[in-house]
């Protein structure tokens, strides 16, 4: 009897220590299976936030555009119709702002303008006529407000010119009615507030970025430009980006020039593909 009992007290310790590893044996792995679960759970949550933010991202690449405005002043000159077939290889279109006292030098920029002005890829606008030279230095230029409307006045007419866009000689300053794009420096100020009196409709289209010597000689240069405007195209957050290049015509004299221009084209296009546009298409202007 006692035997069997002392045989019976030893099976049941037995079986209390085997039924306490089987317990530790269930803690360990509904533990392990807890925390995989809720590994798989933060895994997941971590892919919908990935998507998410893909999500957005493509949105916002979807929904914003890129608008270059490429705008030559000064011509017409003797480099003009070369820039043109530059311009037409690459078909981008581009404003030409001309001056008139130019035209009047000879019959051969007569027939520049002309041709430039019958390309559908290209359009004409106002850069006054004597660009500011007849009245001596910009500044003394700028004194006399009425001088200069008639002298933006007197380039329309000559060029039977329709549209009321002018670039302002030796100054950067926009002058839009209906829009926020209105930026007068000490120049056009006076010249601004005279037109305001006369109820003037005229729009003074400026520009962001210059084109210089600099970057028609050297291809560093070029890139430098670029990256300028690629970082301006970064920190705006702006549905659709204007960005109008200012450049003129006799800074493309010769290959290497035109090359370049080609270039910086090219790297416009690829990184950025945006539309080229005419100044008159610019957001606000009409
Ligand atoms: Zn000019």
């Amino acid at each position: 009897m006692n035997y069997t009992i002392e045989k019976m007290e030893k099976s049941n310790i037995l079986f209390k220590t085997k039924f306490y590893y089987l317990h530790i044996l269930v803690i360990v792995f509904a533990s392990t299976f807890l925390l995989i679960t809720t590994g798989c759970e933060n895994v997941k949550k971590e892919e919908k936030i990935t998507i998410k933010t893909d999500t957005l991202t493509q949105a916002k690449q979807n929904d914003t555009s890129v608008n270059i405005y490429l705008t030559f002043d000064d011509g017409p000159y003797l480099s003009t119709l070369g820039l043109a077939n530059s311009l037409i290889k690459d078909n981008v279109k581009s404003s030409f702002f001309v001056i008139g006292s130019q035209i009047t030098a000879s019959k051969y920029y007569d027939s520049v303008f002309s041709i430039i002005k019958q390309n559908s890829l290209f359009k004409t606008y106002n850069h006054t006529f004597s660009h500011a030279i007849t009245h001596g230095k910009i500044k003394k230029y700028y004194k006399y407000p009425v001088n200069v409307w008639n002298d933006i006045q007197k380039n329309k007419q000559y060029l039977d010119m329709g549209c009321n866009i002018t670039r302002l000689p030796g100054t950067n300053a926009w002058r839009f009615q209906n829009s926020n794009k209105c930026y007068s420096n000490q120049s056009a100020r006076l010249l601004f507030k005279y037109l305001d009196s006369i109820h003037s409709n005229e729009k003074m289209f400026g520009w962001d970025f210059e084109w210089t010597d600099k970057e028609s000689k050297n291809i560093a240069d070029v890139d430098h430009l670029f990256y300028m405007i690629f970082d301006q195209i970064k920190k705006n957050n702006s549905k659709e980006k204007n960005y109008v290049i200012l450049l003129h015509d006799y800074l493309f004299r010769n290959e290497s020039s035109l090359n370049n221009l080609s270039y910086f084209i090219s790297l416009l296009k690829k990184n950025l593909h945006p539309k080229f546009k005419w100044a008159n298409e610019y957001p606000g202007i009409i």
